[in-house]
């Protein structure tokens, strides 16, 4: 699950790593309070107002309908209300978003942090994520931090140094101040690093995130080293753990029909290509999707209706698959193991006759207990749907449908 910056750098806190500090508002009005609240709290009056989004790159976006960018500086308690008011509402559209951008629904309004010069201040990139290679965590970090990382990355990938961390170990000293070394820093401002590096570690595993990714970690003019900006997700197969983590979720920002899938307890997901699948079993449903490729078909989704497949969860499963305009067909693999194939077939027939409207072909391969009875109840519908054992079957006839 992902969070937006004002929840991870919440977290953050919590774990007593430094961040800026900020308020988040939802009206002009409001942002203009929360300057008011923040300036009496840190005694400076430089802001920066920041777009509340789930995608990075915001410093270089642009609001479609103002032209303003997604973080802009308010130099002064009588601007933030005027660059509130030219981010909320208007959709942001930065290189990780889609054309159309993203609402902004609520803004950070944060102390400016590299107030006095911006000649005194340094920009360093830090990253916690699991290395599935090693299956050990890792802190990747750079002293080239800030908006052009992806730049470093590319041209000078030397500059990108990271820690592998034995999750049973934990972060060890020489690994903090190795950290600290590589980014160049010396006396308070080293001592401050090893601190932070331990503290966002800590937070990692005691909110049981999947990544932090801390552009910029900054370095102020008085040596302090503070995150300025937070991404986090969250591993959400532990949200049960974090009931308060849990309600940060905001499902604004999510595909509106996965929210709708999840909501009816179907797990899908939507991808770009145009089969779309329905498959009983993740496992199952990824090697669906590989054989779909292999035949030169394109999945439009993941999805995984689990071991109930009766007709309402048939025809639920039918409803969120044709919710994208790109499907051409449907491809529908289930294996009759618990869930008996005539059981499935009869959903499927139900459904069908239900919904009334499904105008793509439909290719069905049902194999397992009662695999050539529920064929023949297929075939003897007089549906548009057709029916297939084998599996490559299924995938080269759902192939020559979308060709
Ligand atoms: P992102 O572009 O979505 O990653 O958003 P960031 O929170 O990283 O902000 C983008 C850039 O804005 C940062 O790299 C900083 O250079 C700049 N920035 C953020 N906060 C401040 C601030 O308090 N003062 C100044 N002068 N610049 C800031
Ligand atoms: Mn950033």
């Amino acid at each position: 699950m992902n969070l937006h910056e004002y929840q991870g750098k919440s977290i953050l806190k919590s774990f007593g790593v430094a961040i800026q500090e900020g308020k988040v508002a939802d009206t002009p009005e409001a942002a203009h309070a929360a300057a008011v609240e923040l300036a009496k709290e840190t005694g400076t009056e430089w802001f920066v107002v920041k777009a509340q989004i789930h995608a990075g790159g915001r410093g270089k976006g642009t609001v479609t309908e103002t032209s303003s960018r997604g973080v802009v500086l308010a130099k002064g308690l009588d601007k933030v209300k005027d660059v509130a008011a030219g981010i909320i509402g208007g959709h942001l559209v930065t290189a990780q978003t889609s054309n159309k951008g993203k609402l902004v629904n609520k803004v950070l309004i944060a102390q400016d942090v590299y107030y006095p010069g911006e000649t005194e201040t340094e920009e360093y990139y830090m990253s916690v994520l699991l290395d599935r290679s090693s299956g050990k965590n890792m802190i990747m970090y750079s002293p080239k931090g800030g908006i052009d990382i992806e730049a470093v990355a590319e041209n000078t990938p030397e500059l990108i140094f990271t820690e592998t961390i034995d999750p049973a170990l934990g972060l060890q000293g020489f690994q903090a101040r190795r950290i600290a070394f590589n980014l160049n820093l010396s006396g308070m401002a080293f001592k401050q690093m090893v601190k932070f590096a331990y503290k966002l570690y800590e937070a990692y595993v005691g909110c049981d995130a999947s990544m932090f990714e801390i552009n910029p970690v900054l370095k102020t003019s008085d040596n302090k080293i503070i995150a300025v900006d937070s991404k986090v997700s969250l591993d959400g197969n532990a949200l049960y753990r974090h009931q308060d983590y849990a309600e940060m979720r905001d499902k604004t920002e999510e595909n509106p029909t996965e929210v709708e899938a999840d909501e009816v307890g179907l797990n899908y997901v939507k991808l770009d290509g145009n089969v779309g699948c329905m498959v009983n079993g993740a496992g199952l449903a990824m090697a669906t999707m590989d054989i779909i490729k292999l035949s030169g078909g394109d999945p439009a989704n993941f999805l995984d209706v689990g071991g109930t497949a009766d007709a309402s969860r048939v025809e639920q499963a039918f409803r969120i698959i044709l919710k994208d305009s790109s499907v051409k067909a449907i491809l529908v693999n289930i294996f009759g193991g618990i869930v008996r194939c005539d059981r499935v077939a009869q959903g499927i027939v139900d459904a069908y006759n239900n919904m009334g409207n499904i105008d793509v072909p439909i290719i069905v391969r049902l194999q397992g207990t009662n695999a050539d009875e529920a064929k023949k109840l297929i075939d003897e519908s007089g549906l548009e749907v057709t029916s297939v054992i084998q599996l490559q079957e299924a995938a080269d006839a759902i192939a020559a449908v979308v060709a």
